[in-house]
């Protein structure tokens, strides 16, 4: 196993979320050394790939080592999204992808009191609550007109809106970043908004997207379509060569999805490995996603954008949500806040029967677990 960071394979959800308040790096390992060594899996990290040939069947590293295969797995992820704005390479202006990236946040909050966040997305708003939990004074401007617009429904988008302005966060959304002001040493020290305000700020995150790494497999003549097409069984259009997570695109009913999150990831590498291990089968996985924002923990089952009808259920003495998503009176997603219980409800009603209708919904009260017995019911 190849990988261009330092160090053993780690998570990166903590990132944003309890490692900026705690630290401990050695608790976001996968595995330890030992695992790695007793199943006989040679990690070679600070080690990027260049290239990679698919008719000699090899990978070279940027130190020109040559290393032969009989199956790649490509699962090269993404990077942040850069942005074409002066004063974007100050310092003090960071993103959060990597373990690195997160270490120097850390150790700049310190020292930082006001705060920009530049991206109104899951990462920006983890990253923000944590920084409002440290006493940071955090600004999050958004260009949508709501918050995670990518990726959630509107009640959503209106619910975390209405619990990050609650919790002091200035939140300014229909505005963008045209540029950082800088110091005469470089340093970030405000940014200039489209309505033409400045806001000041000691640490400005960027978290406005990513971009798939898809450089190695288009030089290497791979089909390339938002991130790098694979087949039903997460084949490239090269046959030794497989691609998972974040970095791939792959068919789901009519349309090609390219999806960022852990089950994605890690259930397209449990594909791959049945495939080289002798059971070929379609990936056909039911996306589901969670974010943690403060107090609050959002959890999606099923994709939300492919819904043309939404029915939301709100307790505001709890403070809990659930959304429901229909497409053709059929259900295809569910949003919750605060309910994990009806989360895993809605994964097993997703995953085990293709026709929960509106109406089936509607007769249990909206009641997911009961509606699992009934589809659970041989
Ligand atoms: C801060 C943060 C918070 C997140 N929170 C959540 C969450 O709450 N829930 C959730 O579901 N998902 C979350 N995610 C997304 C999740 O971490 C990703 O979906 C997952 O890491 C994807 O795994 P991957 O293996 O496809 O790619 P990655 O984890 O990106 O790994 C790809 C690796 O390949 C390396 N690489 C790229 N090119 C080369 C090369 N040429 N040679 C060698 N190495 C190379 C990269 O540097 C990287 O180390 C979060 C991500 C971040 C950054």
């Amino acid at each position: 196993m190849f990988g261009d960071e330092a160090g053993l394979p780690y998570q990166r959800p903590p990132l944003s979320k309890t490692f900026l308040k705690e630290g401990h790096p050695e608790r976001l390992l996968f595995r330890n050394a030992d695992f790695f060594a007793a199943n006989g899996i040679e990690i070679q990290s600070n080690t990027p790939i260049a290239s990679v040939s698919p008719s000699e069947r090899s990978v070279t590293t940027e130190r020109g080592n040559t290393y032969h295969f009989d199956h790649l797995v490509l699962a090269t992820g993404t990077r942040n999204r850069q942005l074409p704005i002066p004063g974007f390479n100050a310092p003090n202006v960071f993103g959060m992808r990597t373990l690195e990236d997160a270490s120097r946040i850390r150790d700049r909050l310190e020292m930082t009191s006001e705060i920009v966040v530049i991206g109104g997305g899951f990462i920006g708003l983890e990253f923000t609550a944590a920084a409002k939990q440290l006493g940071k004074k955090p600004t999050v401007v958004e260009a949508q007109d709501r918050l995670m617009a990518r990726a959630v429904s509107e009640p959503v988008s209106e619910f975390f809106l209405a619990a990050h302005r609650r919790n002091g966060v200035d939140i300014r959304l229909r505005q963008t970043v045209l540029a950082v002001e800088t110091d005469s040493s470089g340093n970030a020290f405000a940014v200039r908004l489209s309505t033409g305000e400045r806001v000041f700020s000691d640490l400005i995150l960027v978290a406005a997207g990513v971009v798939p790494n898809c450089e190695l497999a288009y030089a290497a003549g791979l089909k390339i379509e938002n991130g790098i097409a694979v087949d039903r069984t997460m084949l490239t259009s090269a046959p030794n060569i497989s691609a998972v997570g974040d970095c791939v695109s792959f068919p789901l009913g009519d349309r090609r999805l390219r999806l960022e999150s852990v089950q994605n990831a890690a259930d397209q590498a449990r594909c791959v490995a049945r495939r080289l291990t002798g059971a070929v089968e379609p990936y056909d996985k039911l996306p589901w996603f969670w974010s943690d924002q403060g107090a609050d923990k959002l959890q999606i089952a099923g994709l939300i954008e492919h819904a043309d009808k939404l029915v939301a259920k709100r307790d505001d003495e709890t403070g809990r949500l659930t959304v429901f998503g229909f497409s053709a009176e059929r259900l295809c997603a569910v949003e919750t806040v605060n309910r994990p219980g009806d989360h895993m409800a809605a994964r097993k009603v997703l995953s085990a029967s293709d026709g929960i209708m509106l109406a089936d919904l509607e007769a249990s009260h909206y009641r997911l677990k009961e509606v699992f017995r009934t589809v659970a019911r041989p």
